[in-house]
């Protein structure tokens, strides 16, 4: 896949505010929040979209999914609850081509989405 500005984020060459970090993932505050708590779970080695998942990437997207929820718990918010989204392509709203979890909290979320 192509660089993306998530690569450089990654290679520390353009600052983020980075809250939790281990060998596979990293993660950040988002730079237009839509929630108080509004952060972004990134594998280390990207993959442009969900649609590039491969049976042996199953691994690093439960590692994705558990760190959001260990960092929830650790900054205390995962009883009253959270929100974890992917967005895929076009539809999905995805503007950022490397595969990320949003992880959006603080607020009561609604749904259907818009
Ligand atoms: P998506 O629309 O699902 O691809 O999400 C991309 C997200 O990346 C958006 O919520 C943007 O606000 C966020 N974003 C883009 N550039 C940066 C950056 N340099 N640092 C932090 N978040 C960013």
């Amino acid at each position: 896949m192509g660089d993306t500005i998530f690569g450089k984020i990654i290679r520390r060459e353009i600052p983020a505010d980075i809250v939790y970090e281990n060998d596979d993932v990293l993660a950040f505050r988002d730079l237009n929040p839509q929630a108080p708590v509004h952060v972004l779970f990134i594998p280390k080695h990207a993959m442009a979209t969900l649609n590039d998942a491969i049976p042996s990437d199953a691994t690093l997207l439960g590692n994705l999914l558990l760190a959001a929820a260990d960092y929830a718990k650790r900054e205390g918010f995962a009883e009253q609850g959270y929100r974890t989204v992917i967005n895929c392509n076009e539809h999905g709203g995805q503007t950022v081509f490397h595969l990320h979890v949003h992880l959006l909290a603080g607020r009561s979320m609604h749904w259907p989405p818009g």
